[in-house]
């Protein structure tokens, strides 16, 4: 029997109104929302790892099937959607909140940890505004995979446990192109310790509600950040910074693996630092920091891989005037700011010197970093397949004459063709440097750098395969796929499927290139 309480709820006001209307929420973090049944609910997908975390059986029973597609409650859930506003590319939006996601309560898990348990896609609720509550499969399916593989490459994110198809059918326009067309629809089952976003804190701090604005801050302090003290100026200060701190690490573990989250608006930023809300998502193949993979966001590239640290830090900006009133001075919530340029350029160093092996600290390695950056960016270079062969160059070849040097990282460009003159020469030229900086083998390089340089990560091109087979009822498929990602750093034989870069068919299919919020 599994225990179910839910702080949020219990210690935070509730909006009075009960009917399931779209409305402005004042005064209160969340609303009281039931999900909506579905038709013909059906496990697609169950992961044994979260649900022994909450304790759960290490299958999906008829039960769990029925309660994960939001067709009945278990005693002791208080279903809500929380109240949260945000600002999107750049400018405020207002109120957002859970639009097409309800909380089902908090699990106290066997070891008397706690989990929210939230459906993503259970239908209306007072938020969703002008849509229908819903998601589709390739989108639920993206999320559940993305957010487990984060987790196996150890970067902070919120797990999910299951994808349950609804046996409805959800109208969607991909590309907002005016061709619309149905598809079926899934709720995918998330879990993290709270779900709590920057943009919870900005909605109240907009409408000049400083009474709730402390309230939820309060509450996210003594229940998440219990070591900063009891509330006063001073440990809302100290939670910023360790906002700050958490943030700046994220993104360069996005760095690290090459994910572009694509939507990084202040209401998608989690107060915990973990990935949240993986909607048009994508995994860098050719090392390009202009790249984003949302449609929406091609005007300006704001969310573009290479801006993601800038953004955070204005979204942090976002967060610490949200919580100034609070504070009474602006100088100690901007020197935690200012902190922020330097966590970040830190852990990039560290990250860099793992990711290529390198020991100890030499002045000209940050140098070394960018002249690897421009080499990369020379010829469509794949990012992921690039640090995997890197990690196979003898320091022997240090002296091999420049085709020879370079020969042992082709299969990580996709114009191969194009690696000559003046690239292949810039390949060499800071092959030589960084062996010399390396220095001898030992096998120790190797083996760091294999463990900070994933060879599975879901790229795109494999998600739309996955996604279309599961589509025509070949679930096993998906299967496979989460079995590998488990262990994203050791090359599983026979698995070589997985491992593949971008072929030329994907380059520009909508799913395997691009996406949109369309989800
Ligand atoms: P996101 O793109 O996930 O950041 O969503 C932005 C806002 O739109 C959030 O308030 C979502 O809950 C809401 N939203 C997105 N898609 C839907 C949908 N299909 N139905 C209702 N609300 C949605
Ligand atoms: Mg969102």
């Amino acid at each position: 029997m599994t225990r179910f309480d839910d702080r949020f709820v219990r210690s935070l006001p509730a909006d009075p109104e009960t009917d399931n209307v779209v409305r402005q929420v004042r005064g209160a973090a969340y609303s009281k929302v039931q999900p909506t049944p579905v038709s013909k609910p059906t496990m697609l997908a169950w992961v044994p790892e979260v649900a022994a975390l909450l304790g759960l059986p290490e299958a999906p029973t008829d039960e769990w099937t029925t309660v994960l597609a939001g067709n009945a409650l278990l005693p002791g859930m208080a279903p809500y959607a929380a109240c949260y506003g945000g600002h999107q590319f750049g400018n405020w939006a207002g109120q957002l909140g859970d639009g097409r996601a309800i909380t089902l309560g908090e699990v106290i898990a066997p070891d008397d940890s706690r989990w929210d348990l939230q459906l993503k896609g259970p239908g209306p609720t007072p938020y969703s505004r002008r849509a229908d509550g819903r998601a589709v499969l390739r989108s639920s399916l993206r999320e559940l995979v993305c957010s487990e593989a984060m987790f196996h490459l150890g970067v902070p994110t919120t797990r999910a446990l299951a994808l349950v198809a609804t046996g409805d059918q959800v109208e969607r326009d991909l590309l907002y192109d005016g061709n619309a067309r149905f598809e079926p629809g899934a709720i995918t089952t998330r879990v993290a310790p709270s779900f709590i976003r920057f943009g919870t804190f900005e909605l109240p701090a907009s409408r000049g509600d400083k009474e709730l604005l402390q309230k939820l801050v309060d509450f996210t302090v003594t229940t998440f950040f219990p070591s900063l003290g009891a509330p006063s100026p001073e440990t809302y200060v100290a939670f910023f910074s360790e906002v700050v701190r958490r943030t700046a690490v994220l993104m360069m573990e996005w760095q690290r693996v090459g994910f572009v989250h694509g939507v990084m608006n202040t209401d998608n930023l989690s107060i915990l630092g973990l990935t949240i809300d993986y909607g048009p998502y994508g995994w860098l193949e050719g090392f390009d920091p202009g790249w984003t993979p949302n449609t929406t966001d091609l005007p300006g590239k704001r969310y573009a891989f290479g801006n993601q640290p800038q953004v955070a830090q204005w979204n942090l900006m976002c967060l610490a005037n949200a919580l100034f009133p609070l504070v009474g001075e602006a100088k100690p919530l901007e020197d935690a700011l200012e902190g922020y340029a330097d966590i970040a350029a830190a852990e990039q160093l560290s990250m860099m010197r793992k990711k290529l092996g390198l020991a100890g600290d030499d002045v000209k390695d940050r140098e070394l970093m960018r002249d690897l950056f421009r080499a990369l960016m020379s010829t469509e270079t794949d990012m992921t397949l690039f640090y995997r062969l890197l990690a196979r160059v003898p320091a022997a070849s240090v002296s091999a004459p420049d085709d020879a040097l370079v020969a042992p990282l082709a299969e990580a460009f996709y114009a191969p063709e194009q690696v000559k003159g003046d690239v292949l020469e810039g390949f060499a030229e800071w092959l030589r440097r960084y062996l010399q900086r390396a220095g001898p083998d030992d096998g120790s390089r190797a083996k760091v750098m294999n463990a900070s340089n994933p060879l599975y990560v879901p790229r795109n091109y494999l998600a739309q395969t996955v996604i279309q087979a599961v589509e025509q009822g070949e679930p096993s498929m998906l299967a496979e796929w989460l079995t590998v990602l488990k262990r994203p750093y050791v090359e599983q034989p026979g698995m070589e499927r997985w491992a593949k870069k971008r072929p030329e068919w994907a380059r520009h299919q909508p799913g395997s290139s691009m996406l949109s919020c369309s989800s």
